[in-house]
């Protein structure tokens, strides 16, 4: 009988294509991979450093896994393995520990599957993680996570990212075009495409070989594929041609997700972000020209070493003047080796609460605009295998979530639905459709 794995991932997109990947890998072992429950011999956990108690969190699974199988072996991989391989090793029942350079040979570290009494770490440098290895998620296929690009070359003063997952690197375009073929074969209607700092696409081996708009032009002649979603692009990357190119595209949806951070000129720079709250505001006025219907989500975060109320208001009021449909809302929190971590003027952490608070009301608002603004339209809508409670859930190509109830023939189905009202729960309800659109 094969062995059996289980995996369990923290943390963002580009962790669940990569957890995929590790799944493939084991796959290609002869493994099968079955459900955290179902009694595996042996346990993935992929962390995240951003995640709060991130600590706690991996100690907390790596438990529930040892009640369900006690004697699987135990491996932690991630961006949390990459910082604090020494703190994971002290986890009781933590066998392998991987950094950012060795989990993609997970197999290879992996032997006879006898538990240890103190677990092993394999984890160079972080420097030393300069290969790009290739990973794309499959989930319900409907949607796929395809990494293009890996680690940053920014030094956001709050950021731990570049030191988990090293210097930016990318895949060829040719690769990226040999991945979407397969994944459109496997029938997969939409490709969100992620990275750590996706517009930064491009640089190879330390040179900068392409950009970011030539993947996107060379992406949308992949047939099979009726979507691509841009999962983030930083403000400074995301170029006026982009703009215009997604305002035509046969498959770009019209929705961009845009790092803000802060509003406050002063904190920006304190952040060390790479532009300033003008740049923002030009951007969302370009989409909105090109696209007035095109969605736009925000990250924000709040709480930085230094926002005093009138930096937190001056972020509120341009929030809240912007042409933005949803936001992001972080809490600041201090990182071990991070600039931010050791400045001046911390915000109490109460005080935190409340602006993000605030910040959830305000998009929870802009949400609402949206939604109300695309009422009456007919749009098309992707329908997600899931369930629960007898509905089901879809989202347009310009990110409004609607749901109906549960039909099996619509799942990873694109229908075009009229829009018709907000229901209780904020998602949109449809009344009326027409021809399932077959591709
Ligand atoms: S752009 Fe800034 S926040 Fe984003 S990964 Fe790079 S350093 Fe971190």
């Amino acid at each position: 009988m094969n062995k059996k794995v289980a995996f369990y991932t923290l943390g963002c997109k580009l962790n669940y294509s990569e957890t995929s990947s590790i799944g493939r890998l084991f796959s290609n072992a002869g493994y099968d991979t079955v459900e955290f429950s179902n009694t595996p011999d042996v346990f993935v956990i992929n962390t995240c450093s951003v995640t709060e108690n991130a600590d706690k969190k991996c100690k907390k699974i790596v438990k529930e896994a040892l009640k369900i199988s006690p004697n699987a072996y135990v491996t932690i991989v991630g961006c949390y393995a990459q910082l604090k391989p020494q703190e994971i090793a002290e986890i009781p029942g933590v066998d392998m520990v991987l950094g950012a350079a060795e989990k993609f040979q997970i197999i290879d570290h992996i032997n006879d599957l006898t538990k240890k009494p103190k677990a092993v770490v394999y984890n160079q440098p972080v420097s030393e993680a300069n290969e790009f290895v290739p990973a794309y998620s499959f989930g319900d296929r409907t949607r796929t996570f395809l990494k293009v690009q890996d680690g940053c070359d920014y030094s956001c003063t709050f950021c731990t990212i570049p030191l988990a997952r090293g210097s930016s690197r990318s895949d060829t375009i040719e690769n990226v075009i040999k991945q979407a073929n397969q994944i459109a074969a496997s029938g997969v209607k939409e490709i969100v495409l992620t990275g750590v700092n996706l517009g930064d696409f491009g640089i190879r081996n330390g040179q900068r070989e392409d950009k970011f708009f030539d993947l996107v032009k060379a992406l949308d002649e992949v047939e099979g594929i009726d979507r691509i979603r841009i999962s983030s692009i930083e403000p400074n990357l995301l170029t006026d041609e982009i703009i215009a190119f997604v305002a035509v595209s046969k498959r770009f949806v019209p929705h961009f997700h845009i790092p803000l951070q802060s509003g406050s000129d002063k904190i920006l720079s304190l952040m060390r972000r790479r532009y300033k709250r003008d740049l923002y505001v030009n951007r969302v006025e370009k989409i909105k020209e090109l696209m007035p219907h095109c969605c736009i989500g925000v990250d924000v975060i709040v709480g930085f070493p230094g926002e005093t109320r009138e930096d937190f208001i001056d972020t509120y009021n341009f929030l809240n003047d912007l042409n933005v449909s949803y936001l992001h809302v972080f809490t600041y929190s201090e990182r071990e080796n991070t600039l931010a971590s050791e400045m001046k003027g911390v915000v109490p952490g109460s005080t935190r609460a409340d602006r993000s608070k605030m910040l959830h009301i305000l998009s929870d608002k802009k949400r609402r605009a949206f939604y109300e603004s695309q009422l009456g339209k007919t749009e098309e809508v992707l329908f997600e295998a899931e369930t629960k409670e007898g509905i089901m859930h879809g989202y347009t190509r310009n990110y409004v979530k609607v749901k109906t109830k549960y039909d099996p023939i619509l799942v990873n189905e694109l229908k075009k639905v009229l829009l018709t009202n907000i229901s209780p729960d904020g998602d949109v309800e449809i009344t009326e459709s027409e021809e399932i659109l077959v591709h």
